[in-house]
Protein backbone atom coordinates (compact mmCIF):
# COMPACT_ATOMS: atom_id res chain seq x y z
CA UNK A 1 0.00 0.00 0.00
CA UNK A 2 2.59 2.34 0.58
CA UNK A 3 4.87 1.57 -2.08
CA UNK A 4 1.45 2.09 -4.29
CA UNK A 5 1.32 5.49 -2.55
CA UNK A 6 4.74 6.05 -3.04
CA UNK A 7 4.55 5.20 -7.10
CA UNK A 8 1.81 7.73 -7.38
CA UNK A 9 3.56 10.62 -5.58
CA UNK A 10 6.96 9.73 -7.38
CA UNK A 11 4.31 9.79 -10.74
CA UNK A 12 2.61 12.80 -10.16
CA UNK A 13 5.46 14.34 -9.23
CA UNK A 14 7.46 13.30 -12.35
CA UNK A 15 4.13 14.98 -14.42
CA UNK A 16 4.60 17.93 -12.80
CA UNK A 17 8.49 18.75 -13.51
CA UNK A 18 7.57 17.20 -17.51
CA UNK A 19 10.08 14.50 -17.01
CA UNK A 20 6.65 12.21 -17.67
CA UNK A 21 3.62 12.90 -20.11
CA UNK A 22 0.56 10.95 -19.06
CA UNK A 23 -0.33 8.17 -22.24
CA UNK A 24 -3.81 9.03 -24.13
CA UNK A 25 -5.12 5.64 -22.59
CA UNK A 26 -4.31 6.42 -19.46
CA UNK A 27 -6.02 9.76 -19.84
CA UNK A 28 -9.23 8.35 -20.76
CA UNK A 29 -8.87 5.48 -18.31
CA UNK A 30 -8.26 8.22 -15.36
CA UNK A 31 -11.20 10.39 -16.55
CA UNK A 32 -13.74 7.43 -16.79
CA UNK A 33 -12.68 6.29 -13.21
CA UNK A 34 -13.68 9.95 -12.36
CA UNK A 35 -16.53 9.81 -14.00
CA UNK A 36 -17.67 6.40 -12.66
CA UNK A 37 -16.76 7.68 -9.07
CA UNK A 38 -19.49 10.65 -9.77
CA UNK A 39 -21.49 8.38 -11.04
CA UNK A 40 -21.94 5.78 -7.62
CA UNK A 41 -22.12 8.84 -5.81
CA UNK A 42 -24.87 9.91 -7.58
CA UNK A 43 -26.87 6.53 -7.19
CA UNK A 44 -26.59 6.42 -4.03
CA UNK A 45 -28.02 9.99 -3.48
CA UNK A 46 -30.85 9.29 -5.72
CA UNK A 47 -31.37 5.81 -3.77
CA UNK A 48 -31.56 7.93 -1.01
CA UNK A 49 -34.20 10.37 -2.65
CA UNK A 50 -36.10 7.00 -3.91
CA UNK A 51 -35.91 7.77 -7.74
CA UNK A 52 -35.62 4.78 -9.14
CA UNK A 53 -35.18 6.13 -13.32
CA UNK A 54 -31.90 8.05 -11.87
CA UNK A 55 -30.77 5.30 -10.29
CA UNK A 56 -31.17 3.11 -12.99
CA UNK A 57 -29.75 5.56 -15.65
CA UNK A 58 -26.86 5.62 -13.27
CA UNK A 59 -26.07 2.38 -12.42
CA UNK A 60 -26.13 1.69 -16.57
CA UNK A 61 -24.05 4.65 -17.03
CA UNK A 62 -21.52 3.46 -14.55
CA UNK A 63 -21.95 -0.56 -16.85
CA UNK A 64 -21.14 1.76 -19.59
CA UNK A 65 -17.99 4.00 -18.60
CA UNK A 66 -16.16 0.32 -17.83
CA UNK A 67 -16.96 -0.32 -21.41
CA UNK A 68 -15.50 2.94 -22.64
CA UNK A 69 -12.24 2.41 -20.36
CA UNK A 70 -12.14 -0.80 -22.57
CA UNK A 71 -12.76 0.96 -25.99
CA UNK A 72 -10.28 3.51 -24.89
CA UNK A 73 -6.99 1.46 -24.64
CA UNK A 74 -7.87 0.23 -28.33
CA UNK A 75 -7.81 3.94 -29.10
CA UNK A 76 -11.55 4.99 -30.09
CA UNK A 77 -10.29 7.51 -28.56
CA UNK A 78 -13.15 9.97 -30.87
CA UNK A 79 -16.04 7.83 -30.03
CA UNK A 80 -15.43 7.50 -26.71
CA UNK A 81 -14.79 11.09 -25.60
CA UNK A 82 -18.80 11.10 -28.10
CA UNK A 83 -20.43 8.93 -25.81
CA UNK A 84 -18.72 10.48 -22.67
CA UNK A 85 -20.34 14.27 -23.51
CA UNK A 86 -23.31 12.54 -24.55
CA UNK A 87 -23.84 11.11 -21.65
CA UNK A 88 -22.67 13.55 -18.87
CA UNK A 89 -25.11 16.58 -21.30
CA UNK A 90 -28.27 13.92 -20.52
CA UNK A 91 -27.14 13.25 -16.60
CA UNK A 92 -27.01 17.01 -16.25
CA UNK A 93 -29.98 17.87 -18.00
CA UNK A 94 -31.96 14.52 -16.48
CA UNK A 95 -31.07 15.86 -12.99
CA UNK A 96 -31.73 19.41 -13.25
CA UNK A 97 -35.42 19.34 -14.67
CA UNK A 98 -35.95 16.54 -12.31
CA UNK A 99 -34.54 18.99 -9.26
CA UNK A 100 -33.37 22.25 -10.76
CA UNK A 101 -30.21 23.01 -9.79
CA UNK A 102 -30.16 23.04 -6.39
CA UNK A 103 -28.20 19.86 -6.16
CA UNK A 104 -25.40 21.80 -8.26
CA UNK A 105 -25.52 19.18 -11.27
CA UNK A 106 -25.37 21.99 -13.97
CA UNK A 107 -22.18 22.83 -11.94
CA UNK A 108 -20.75 20.25 -13.96
CA UNK A 109 -20.59 22.00 -17.30
CA UNK A 110 -18.14 24.10 -15.75
CA UNK A 111 -15.86 21.04 -15.25
CA UNK A 112 -16.01 19.59 -18.64
CA UNK A 113 -14.11 22.90 -20.18
CA UNK A 114 -10.98 22.22 -18.85
CA UNK A 115 -11.18 18.33 -19.33
CA UNK A 116 -12.90 18.77 -23.42
CA UNK A 117 -9.85 21.62 -23.74
CA UNK A 118 -7.07 19.24 -22.78
CA UNK A 119 -8.30 16.28 -24.41
CA UNK A 120 -9.04 17.86 -27.35
CA UNK A 121 -5.66 19.47 -27.56
CA UNK A 122 -3.39 16.84 -25.88
CA UNK A 123 -4.61 13.59 -27.33
CA UNK A 124 -2.35 12.94 -30.18
CA UNK A 125 -5.00 10.30 -32.29
CA UNK A 126 -7.91 11.87 -31.54
CA UNK A 127 -10.05 12.69 -34.73
CA UNK A 128 -11.17 16.01 -35.47
CA UNK A 129 -9.93 17.77 -32.58
CA UNK A 130 -10.23 21.12 -33.09
CA UNK A 131 -13.99 20.47 -34.09
CA UNK A 132 -14.74 18.17 -31.43
CA UNK A 133 -13.30 20.90 -28.83
CA UNK A 134 -15.61 23.96 -30.50
CA UNK A 135 -18.79 21.75 -30.55
CA UNK A 136 -18.55 19.86 -27.44
CA UNK A 137 -17.64 23.32 -25.60
CA UNK A 138 -21.03 24.78 -27.24
CA UNK A 139 -23.02 22.01 -26.82
CA UNK A 140 -22.07 21.84 -22.53
CA UNK A 141 -22.55 25.70 -22.82
CA UNK A 142 -25.90 25.16 -24.24
CA UNK A 143 -26.89 22.17 -21.67
CA UNK A 144 -26.04 24.90 -18.90
CA UNK A 145 -28.49 27.45 -20.52
CA UNK A 146 -31.07 25.29 -21.28
CA UNK A 147 -30.90 24.64 -17.51
CA UNK A 148 -30.45 28.14 -16.34
CA UNK A 149 -33.45 29.19 -18.60
CA UNK A 150 -36.01 26.66 -18.20
CA UNK A 151 -35.66 26.00 -14.10
CA UNK A 152 -38.35 28.83 -13.53
CA UNK A 153 -40.59 26.23 -15.93
CA UNK A 154 -40.45 23.21 -13.42
CA UNK A 155 -42.09 22.52 -10.31
CA UNK A 156 -39.13 21.45 -8.52
CA UNK A 157 -40.20 18.38 -5.87
CA UNK A 158 -40.87 18.84 -2.32
CA UNK A 159 -38.74 16.29 -1.58
CA UNK A 160 -35.37 18.36 -1.20
CA UNK A 161 -37.09 20.99 1.19
CA UNK A 162 -38.19 18.03 3.22
CA UNK A 163 -34.30 17.03 3.29
CA UNK A 164 -32.20 20.18 3.84
CA UNK A 165 -29.03 18.21 4.66
CA UNK A 166 -28.75 15.84 1.99
CA UNK A 167 -29.74 18.59 -0.27
CA UNK A 168 -26.59 20.63 0.59
CA UNK A 169 -24.48 17.36 1.22
CA UNK A 170 -24.77 16.48 -2.42
CA UNK A 171 -24.71 20.25 -3.42
CA UNK A 172 -20.87 20.13 -1.28
CA UNK A 173 -20.28 17.22 -3.19
CA UNK A 174 -20.71 18.42 -7.05
CA UNK A 175 -19.12 22.04 -6.21
CA UNK A 176 -16.35 19.81 -4.97
CA UNK A 177 -15.87 17.60 -7.44
CA UNK A 178 -16.02 20.32 -9.95
CA UNK A 179 -13.29 22.46 -8.55
CA UNK A 180 -11.22 19.57 -8.35
CA UNK A 181 -11.66 18.52 -12.26
CA UNK A 182 -11.27 22.21 -13.10
CA UNK A 183 -7.78 22.21 -11.13
CA UNK A 184 -6.52 18.96 -11.85
CA UNK A 185 -7.19 19.38 -15.93
CA UNK A 186 -5.56 23.15 -15.69
CA UNK A 187 -2.72 21.73 -13.92
CA UNK A 188 -2.29 18.75 -16.44
CA UNK A 189 -2.85 21.30 -19.31
CA UNK A 190 -0.01 23.46 -18.06
CA UNK A 191 2.35 20.65 -16.67
CA UNK A 192 1.98 18.86 -20.10
CA UNK A 193 2.80 22.46 -22.29
CA UNK A 194 5.44 22.78 -19.94
CA UNK A 195 6.71 18.83 -20.88
CA UNK A 196 6.28 19.89 -24.28
CA UNK A 197 8.46 23.31 -23.96
CA UNK A 198 11.15 21.16 -22.23
CA UNK A 199 11.12 18.32 -25.07
CA UNK A 200 11.61 21.34 -27.87
CA UNK A 201 13.98 23.37 -26.29
CA UNK A 202 16.21 20.04 -26.21
CA UNK A 203 16.07 19.15 -29.63
CA UNK A 204 16.69 23.08 -30.34
CA UNK A 205 20.07 22.83 -28.57
CA UNK A 206 20.86 19.35 -30.32
CA UNK A 207 19.92 21.30 -33.57
CA UNK A 208 22.45 23.68 -32.60
CA UNK A 209 24.85 21.96 -32.01
CA UNK A 210 24.45 19.30 -34.79
CA UNK A 211 24.93 22.88 -36.86
CA UNK A 212 28.02 23.89 -34.92
CA UNK A 213 29.55 20.49 -34.29
CA UNK A 214 31.98 17.89 -36.84
CA UNK A 215 29.83 14.83 -36.31
CA UNK A 216 32.93 13.07 -36.35
CA UNK A 217 35.60 14.55 -33.95
CA UNK A 218 32.84 16.61 -32.27
CA UNK A 219 34.95 19.64 -32.85
CA UNK A 220 33.34 23.20 -34.08
CA UNK A 221 32.66 22.93 -37.42
CA UNK A 222 33.60 25.87 -39.97
CA UNK A 223 30.60 27.84 -39.36
CA UNK A 224 31.59 28.47 -35.82
CA UNK A 225 34.70 28.87 -36.20
CA UNK A 226 34.49 32.24 -38.65
CA UNK A 227 32.19 33.52 -36.08
CA UNK A 228 34.71 32.94 -33.92
CA UNK A 229 37.56 34.21 -36.05
CA UNK A 230 35.39 37.78 -36.57
CA UNK A 231 35.12 38.24 -33.06
CA UNK A 232 38.95 37.56 -32.06
CA UNK A 233 39.41 40.50 -35.18
CA UNK A 234 36.89 42.57 -33.56
CA UNK A 235 38.87 42.49 -29.97
CA UNK A 236 42.17 42.93 -32.24
CA UNK A 237 40.91 46.13 -33.76
CA UNK A 238 38.96 47.45 -30.85
CA UNK A 239 41.56 46.80 -28.09
CA UNK A 240 44.83 45.36 -29.44
CA UNK A 241 43.99 41.98 -28.03
CA UNK A 242 46.55 39.70 -30.00
CA UNK A 243 45.26 36.32 -31.38
CA UNK A 244 47.20 33.80 -33.02
CA UNK A 245 45.92 30.77 -35.26
CA UNK A 246 47.20 27.02 -35.81
CA UNK A 247 46.10 25.43 -38.96
CA UNK A 248 47.69 22.05 -38.96
CA UNK A 249 47.43 19.01 -40.82
CA UNK A 250 47.87 14.90 -40.55
CA UNK A 251 50.78 13.92 -42.89
CA UNK A 252 50.26 11.19 -45.26
CA UNK A 253 46.78 10.53 -44.48
CA UNK A 254 45.71 9.25 -47.48
CA UNK A 255 48.47 6.12 -46.67
CA UNK A 256 46.57 5.35 -43.15
CA UNK A 257 43.43 5.26 -44.99
CA UNK A 258 45.09 2.84 -48.09
CA UNK A 259 46.86 0.87 -45.67
CA UNK A 260 44.40 0.40 -42.04
CA UNK A 261 41.12 1.19 -43.90
CA UNK A 262 38.50 4.04 -43.92
CA UNK A 263 38.13 3.44 -39.71
CA UNK A 264 41.26 3.31 -38.95
CA UNK A 265 41.60 6.69 -40.40
CA UNK A 266 38.53 8.06 -38.52
CA UNK A 267 39.58 6.43 -35.12
CA UNK A 268 43.26 8.45 -36.05
CA UNK A 269 41.09 12.17 -36.44
CA UNK A 270 39.48 11.41 -33.37
CA UNK A 271 42.37 10.88 -31.46
CA UNK A 272 44.15 13.63 -33.16
CA UNK A 273 41.32 15.84 -32.02
CA UNK A 274 41.04 14.63 -28.72
CA UNK A 275 45.18 15.32 -27.84
CA UNK A 276 44.79 19.17 -29.44
CA UNK A 277 41.91 19.94 -27.53
CA UNK A 278 43.60 18.53 -24.42
CA UNK A 279 46.37 21.11 -24.78
CA UNK A 280 44.20 24.25 -25.31
CA UNK A 281 42.74 26.62 -22.90
CA UNK A 282 39.19 27.71 -22.34
CA UNK A 283 39.94 31.34 -24.58
CA UNK A 284 41.45 29.04 -27.41
CA UNK A 285 38.85 27.65 -29.97
CA UNK A 286 39.37 24.44 -32.26
CA UNK A 287 37.55 23.69 -35.07
CA UNK A 288 37.70 20.72 -37.78
CA UNK A 289 38.70 23.33 -40.89
CA UNK A 290 37.95 19.95 -43.70
CA UNK A 291 39.32 16.66 -44.23
CA UNK A 292 42.54 15.84 -41.95
CA UNK A 293 42.75 19.53 -40.93
CA UNK A 294 42.51 21.57 -37.99
CA UNK A 295 42.12 25.08 -37.22
CA UNK A 296 43.28 26.72 -33.68
CA UNK A 297 42.62 30.19 -32.68
CA UNK A 298 45.38 30.77 -29.78
CA UNK A 299 44.52 33.57 -27.16
CA UNK A 300 47.80 35.34 -27.53
CA UNK A 301 51.03 36.52 -29.37
CA UNK A 302 53.16 34.11 -32.22
CA UNK A 303 55.50 32.58 -29.51
CA UNK A 304 52.65 31.61 -27.31
CA UNK A 305 51.01 29.73 -30.31
CA UNK A 306 54.22 28.84 -31.37
CA UNK A 307 54.67 27.12 -28.23
CA UNK A 308 51.14 25.20 -28.07
CA UNK A 309 51.74 23.87 -31.48
CA UNK A 310 55.16 22.62 -30.38
CA UNK A 311 53.36 20.60 -27.49
CA UNK A 312 50.51 19.07 -29.66
CA UNK A 313 53.17 18.17 -32.52
CA UNK A 314 55.29 16.64 -29.74
CA UNK A 315 51.87 14.74 -28.30
CA UNK A 316 51.05 13.49 -31.36
CA UNK A 317 54.08 11.77 -32.62
CA UNK A 318 54.58 10.11 -29.26
CA UNK A 319 50.91 8.62 -29.12
CA UNK A 320 49.95 5.24 -31.29
CA UNK A 321 45.89 4.36 -31.78
CA UNK A 322 45.43 1.15 -31.28
CA UNK A 323 43.87 -0.30 -34.36
CA UNK A 324 42.42 -4.03 -34.11
CA UNK A 325 45.57 -4.93 -32.19
CA UNK A 326 47.90 -3.25 -34.36
CA UNK A 327 49.51 0.33 -32.91
CA UNK A 328 49.41 3.09 -35.80
CA UNK A 329 51.46 6.16 -35.76
CA UNK A 330 50.88 9.66 -36.96
CA UNK A 331 52.79 12.92 -37.40
CA UNK A 332 51.26 16.72 -37.74
CA UNK A 333 52.89 19.28 -39.30
CA UNK A 334 51.53 22.69 -38.45
CA UNK A 335 51.63 26.50 -39.82
CA UNK A 336 51.62 29.34 -36.98
CA UNK A 337 50.35 32.86 -37.71
CA UNK A 338 49.90 36.18 -35.70
CA UNK A 339 46.67 38.04 -36.65
CA UNK A 340 47.23 42.03 -37.58
CA UNK A 341 44.60 44.40 -37.56
CA UNK A 342 45.49 45.59 -41.25
CA UNK A 343 44.47 41.55 -42.09
CA UNK A 344 41.43 40.13 -43.16
CA UNK A 345 40.75 36.41 -42.02
CA UNK A 346 41.53 34.47 -45.20
CA UNK A 347 44.44 36.42 -45.19
CA UNK A 348 45.21 35.14 -42.29
CA UNK A 349 44.43 31.81 -42.85
CA UNK A 350 46.04 32.09 -45.82
CA UNK A 351 49.37 32.84 -44.27
CA UNK A 352 48.89 30.02 -41.75
CA UNK A 353 48.36 27.51 -44.69
CA UNK A 354 51.47 28.82 -46.58
CA UNK A 355 53.52 27.86 -43.59
CA UNK A 356 51.56 24.80 -43.29
CA UNK A 357 52.59 23.95 -47.28
CA UNK A 358 55.95 24.72 -46.52
CA UNK A 359 56.33 22.49 -43.65
CA UNK A 360 54.81 20.31 -46.03
CA UNK A 361 57.43 20.24 -48.29
CA UNK A 362 60.47 20.21 -46.16
CA UNK A 363 59.90 16.84 -44.40
CA UNK A 364 56.48 17.13 -42.14
CA UNK A 365 56.20 16.81 -38.66
CA UNK A 366 56.88 19.96 -38.30
CA UNK A 367 55.86 23.62 -36.75
CA UNK A 368 56.35 26.54 -39.15
CA UNK A 369 55.67 30.13 -37.39
CA UNK A 370 57.32 32.68 -40.24
CA UNK A 371 57.95 32.76 -43.98
CA UNK A 372 60.65 31.03 -45.35
CA UNK A 373 62.06 30.86 -48.59
CA UNK A 374 63.65 27.57 -50.18
P1 LIG B 1 50.00 15.28 -46.63
O1 LIG B 1 51.02 14.83 -45.66
O2 LIG B 1 50.56 16.01 -47.77
O3 LIG B 1 48.91 16.05 -45.96
O4 LIG B 1 49.36 13.95 -47.23
P2 LIG B 1 47.94 13.41 -47.04
O5 LIG B 1 47.88 12.03 -47.56
O6 LIG B 1 47.50 13.59 -45.63
O7 LIG B 1 47.11 14.44 -47.87
P3 LIG B 1 45.93 14.33 -48.88
O8 LIG B 1 45.23 15.65 -48.91
O9 LIG B 1 46.46 13.81 -50.17
O10 LIG B 1 44.91 13.27 -48.25
C1 LIG B 1 44.04 13.55 -47.24
C2 LIG B 1 43.18 12.33 -47.03
O11 LIG B 1 42.35 12.49 -45.90
C3 LIG B 1 42.30 12.06 -48.21
C4 LIG B 1 40.96 11.70 -47.58
O12 LIG B 1 40.48 10.48 -48.02
C5 LIG B 1 41.27 11.63 -46.11
N1 LIG B 1 40.18 12.08 -45.31
C6 LIG B 1 39.57 13.29 -45.29
N2 LIG B 1 38.54 13.29 -44.40
C7 LIG B 1 38.50 12.05 -43.82
C8 LIG B 1 37.68 11.43 -42.85
O13 LIG B 1 36.76 12.02 -42.29
N3 LIG B 1 37.96 10.15 -42.48
C9 LIG B 1 38.97 9.47 -43.08
N4 LIG B 1 39.18 8.22 -42.69
N5 LIG B 1 39.74 10.02 -44.03
C10 LIG B 1 39.52 11.29 -44.39
MG1 LIG C 1 47.39 15.45 -44.78
MG1 LIG D 1 44.99 17.82 -46.20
Amino acid sequence: MLRLFKGIRTYIHNLSTGEEVMSDRRKFTWMFIGFIFIHIASTVFFAILQNQLLVAFHVVAIIGYFGLISLAQKKHFFAVSLICEIEALIAVILVSFTYGSLLGYSLYCFAMIPAIFYITSTVKTLKYPTASCYIFSFLTMLCFFTVIISEPFFTIPDVLSSRPVLTLVIRLFNALVTFVFCLVYSLLFVWETKSNTTQLQKRNQQLVEVARKDPLTKLANRRSMMERLNLAMQYLKKDGHPFSVILCDIDHFKKVNDVYGHDCGDKVLVTVADSISSQLRESDFVCRWGGEEILIVIDGRLQTATAIAERMRSNIENTSVMFEGQPVKVTMTFGVAQAEISYRIEDLIQLADNRLYYGKEHGRNQVVNQDLKD
